[in-house]
């Protein structure tokens, strides 16, 4: 059965069996654009993101949705984030300058990041951004004398690492104690670092942030968090922290295959609010803005992959390997950390194989697969298959190992395809090289 649950909001299957995104068929996409290609369904966007206001400002009214850049930006998304009133998270001056060639509200902008330089500093400061998530003690330090010698005072908030488990990949866990992210609050750091910023004259300590790692199937270790962390801010009042911004980060998860269930964004913000608000209460605490910060669960879901079928090796009674034009290169995650996907056959996207195939990248790395032993109608040579929930850490993760290009973005909505980032061309390759 087609997986629906895993595609893009608009999909459907057309009377010939083939895939359609947005009202365009993806035979005619890959046709037009070439392959690999990544389709982006609008309708999907937008509603992620009117899911995500609607649903935590109806419980919270004073609350606020960042769009967590590093799943996957570029200007033309930008401008829809802005247009449907998100903010943004950047982790870097890369994804900083986009938001500002987009036109993007800089002062709704909150820096991330464990180890931003000081040009990055000085660049979102002097570019007017809202806040800066500090992350260490050098960070504290380096950041009060650049707003000192910008004649500024800058609004931050700490990011605490709590100490919880979300129970994720390893490589995708991050409020635990062994992290490089955050002031811990279990060995003191976290303390300090708060009294540090309230006694610094150019920065203005507004709140806390955490952030526990992606995805997060659970509700648990949110209002675990949530309730620790507040806990904890409670106890620095008589020293002066007004928590007026306090943000649990994002991590929100989505499905990668049929059987997974994530929670309904509802779930998501019906634990945080009742979490914050009655810690809030029992501990006499004003309520503070609550700001949240998905990026996977906005943009995964909207995004599928087109391949081509190039070489298709069977080695009787060990494996059938179907290569196909991308890989690793444009999605890194199966090799990184194990991550599964769903793959259809784009022609016959209706209808359950019994061919077992792995799905190889074209990439010279044996852990170039980007899915194990599924099962497929027969392809053929010249087949297009498409994988969802490819939105996320896919083209943002994107490189360009042995030197392939990387892939175009397109935009699809009402029947209609508008390029959005065009594929790379070998001039590009070679553009930063010097002879
Ligand atoms: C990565 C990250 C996010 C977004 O995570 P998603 O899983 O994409 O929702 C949010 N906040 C911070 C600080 C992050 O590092």
């Amino acid at each position: 059965m087609f997986p629906k649950q895993v595609f893009p909001e608009t999909s459907e299957i057309d009377s010939n069996g083939r895939l359609v995104i947005g009202g365009c068929n993806t035979l005619d996409l890959a046709e037009e654009f070439g392959t690999p290609v990544y389709v982006i369904d609008e309708v999907t966007v937008r509603n992620r993101c009117q899911e995500f206001v609607k649903e935590f400002s109806s419980v919270y009214p004073n609350s606020k949705v960042l769009y967590a850049s590093k799943a996957y930006i570029n200007p033309a998304l930008a401008k829809i984030f802005n247009e449907e009133g998100l903010g943004l998270d950047v982790v870097s001056g890369g994804e900083f300058a986009v938001a500002k060639a987009a036109g993007f509200p800089l002062e709704e902008v909150y820096f991330h990041g464990n180890n931003k330089t000081p040009d990055e500093l000085t660049q979102s400061l002097q570019g007017g951004i809202g806040r800066i998530v500090v992350d260490s003690f050098h960070e504290l330090e380096v950041l009060n004398d650049i707003a000192l010698s910008n004649g500024k005072i800058q609004d931050i908030l700490i990011r605490v690492s709590p100490g919880i488990d979300p129970h994720t990949h390893a490589y995708t866990t991050t409020g635990i104690i062994d992290s490089k992210f955050g002031f811990s609050i279990q060995t003191g750091d976290a303390e300090n670092a708060i009294k540090w910023a309230l006694n610094a004259e150019n920065l203005e300590l507004i709140g806390l942030h955490f952030h526990l790692g992606s995805p997060i199937f659970e509700l648990e270790p949110y209002t675990a968090a949530t309730d620790l962390v507040l806990r904890f801010a409670a106890q620095f009042r008589e020293n002066g922290l007004n928590l007026r911004e306090f943000s649990p980060g994002g991590g929100f998860a989505i499905a990668y295959t049929r059987d997974q269930m994530p929670p309904d964004i509802s779930d998501y913000a019906g634990c945080i609010v009742s979490t914050m608000t009655s810690t809030c209460d029992e501990l006499g605490m004003e309520y503070p803005k609550l700001l949240i910060e998905p990026g996977r669960s906005i943009i995964g879901p909207a995004g599928v992959a087109l391949y081509k079928v190039g070489a298709i090796k069977d080695i009787p009674g060990v494996r059938k390997y179907v290569s196909v034009d991308g890989g690793m290169g444009d999605n890194i995650r199966p090799a990184l950390y194990q991550a599964e996907y769903e793959v259809v056959s784009a022609a016959q996207a209706d209808r359950d194989g019994d061919d077992k195939v792995t799905i190889a990248g074209k990439y010279c790395e044996s852990g170039d697969v980007l899915a194990t032993d599924i099962f497929l109608p027969r392809l053929s040579s010249g087949d297009v298959i498409a994988i969802p929930a490819s939105g996320a850490y896919c083209p943002s993760m994107a490189s360009n190992y042995n030197l392939n290009p990387r892939p175009p973005i397109i935009l699809v909505k009402d029947g209609a395809s508008r390029l959005i980032r065009r594929r790379e061309s070998y001039e590009d390759l070679m553009y930063c090289d010097v002879v």
